[in-house]
């Protein structure tokens, strides 16, 4: 039993590790709540539910005519969700969203998270989420906005990218296989007029790495993540869309020989525990765009991944049929997805237009936790919309299985691996090894 619980990985664990992510079994760590002391009675009566679920589930096993729940119910639909102003503000997660997640979470309807935030790997977002949500969250189940840009490292040689804490979106390109990146941080190194009221501090200093930029041919500008200085940012990313083939230090007579500019996602607005929406990417694109036309007179080309980017759902796409395939072995498209979001203008406007070019209906769904407010008609209308992320995937569940055919339960968490019980699995003489889940009702 011992050896049972020592080898499993909890990726909501304080001390989960990268390497965590690709090694053991998974299993579904409990809910932190779950952890705190309770008072005897309390401790009884989970005891006696813990037991009585054993002995169903063992005499399920065993007699093999009680009757099953259909396994294919949860087949036909999945679920996406945006994070930021849907699952979490401002890095916590909002309180509807922790029970949303148990109420999916049991015979759960597969579902990943796609949001337009980024700064990070994969990997450590995944980690970082798994603590929020108190669950298991894999890379295999999770895009972000830069994700897509994945596909487009071998495209260029030298690239700049812009956004992000310290040297993560340096770390997170080359982690995508880009050859050779320039940071921001490299160049004021290299000359430090450059931005002249912006001063690397010593860390910065220290990491920046020494470069010739006169030898030096830059063939295109990656915005990954939120720049943390948009003056000087904004002056180094014109200096070169107006240089002569990404040259720094030249200037293009015709402003038609810059590199190109790509933007991992378009968001104007996002949510965090601000009372108000916080200007993001999408407002630095607005921005730079209209500097161009002012300095130079002409038009400004850029592009932009994430939502509403119809690429963006594509890649959703794919990575939720590998995630069904290689997780509940299923090889078959969903008949529905619904997408839980909190803006219009990227989570419902591209859950809606991609729907219309997709087989699998797209259903949208918009809640109240986020960027919308209810005051407002929203542009681009959703289908449904919920008070928040509970109400979405209540609504998401019933509307696929009847009100009666949902529950939630407390079972031992060893038992959502989704693997045969033995006899030699841990018995939950703990509240801690409870974990209360959705399930099909028997
Ligand atoms: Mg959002």
């Amino acid at each position: 039993m011992a050896e049972t619980t020592a080898s499993v990985r909890r990726l909501s664990s304080a001390d989960a590790k990268r390497c965590d992510l690709y090694s053991g079994p998974t299993v579904i760590a409990p809910p932190e709540n779950m952890k705190a002391p309770c008072d005897a009675n309390g401790t009884a009566t989970r005891l006696e539910r813990a037991r009585k679920s054993i002995d169903e589930t063992a005499s399920d096993r065993a007699t093999p005519e009680v009757e099953q729940p259909d396994p294919s119910s949860t087949d036909k639909f999945a679920l996406a969700f945006d994070i930021d102003g849907v699952l979490l503000k401002g890095g916590k997660a909002l309180p509807e969203s922790i029970g949303a997640m148990k109420y999916i979470n049991g015979d759960n309807p597969p579902y990943i998270f796609v949001t337009n935030g980024g700064g990070k790997t994969e990997e450590e977002r995944c980690i970082d989420l798994s603590r929020q949500l108190q669950m298991e969250v894999s890379p295999g189940q999770f895009i972000c906005g830069h994700t897509p840009m994945r596909e487009m490292a071998e495209a260029y040689q030298t690239v700049l990218v812009v956004g992000g804490e310290g040297e993560k979106c340096r770390v997170v390109a080359e982690d995508y296989g880009f050859k050779d990146v320039v940071t921001p941080g490299d160049i004021i190194k290299s000359k430090h007029d450059t931005t002249p009221f912006r001063k690397l501090t010593e860390e910065e200093y220290r990491n920046s790495r020494d470069r010739n930029f006169d030898e030096t041919t830059i063939d295109a500008i990656f915005v990954f993540a939120d720049s943390r200085d948009w003056a000087g940012d904004q002056q180094i990313i014109l200096d070169l869309l107006m240089s002569k083939n990404g040259r720094l230090g030249t200037r293009s007579e015709t402003f038609d020989e810059g590199p190109p500019i790509y933007f991992s996602h378009n968001d104007i607005v996002w949510s965090t525990s601000h009372e108000h929406s916080r200007l993001g990417m999408g407002a630095l694109r607005t921005s730079i765009e209209a500097l161009y036309k002012e300095l130079t007179g002409k038009e400004l080309t850029t592009v932009a991944f994430g939502k509403p980017h119809l690429g963006t759902f594509g890649f959703a796409t794919r990575l939720l049929r590998e995630w069904r395939k290689e997780t509940y072995g299923i090889d078959q498209p969903p008949a529905t997805v619904y997408f839980v979001g909190d803006t219009p203008e990227s989570d419902i406007r591209g859950t809606n237009e991609y729907n219309q070019i997709s087989d699998t209906d797209w259903f949208s769904i918009l809640v109240k936790t986020g960027v919308y407010r209810d005051n407002k008609t929203p542009q681009y209308p959703p289908r449904k919309v919920c008070e928040d992320v509970m109400e979405a995937v209540k609504f998401a569940v019933q509307r696929e299985l009847g009100e009666d055919q949902w529950e939630l339960v407390e079972i031992p968490f060893w038992s959502l691996q989704r693997k045969e019980w033995t006899q030699s699995d841990p018995v939950p003489m703990n509240p801690s090894d409870l974990s209360l889940v959705g399930r099909l009702s028997k």
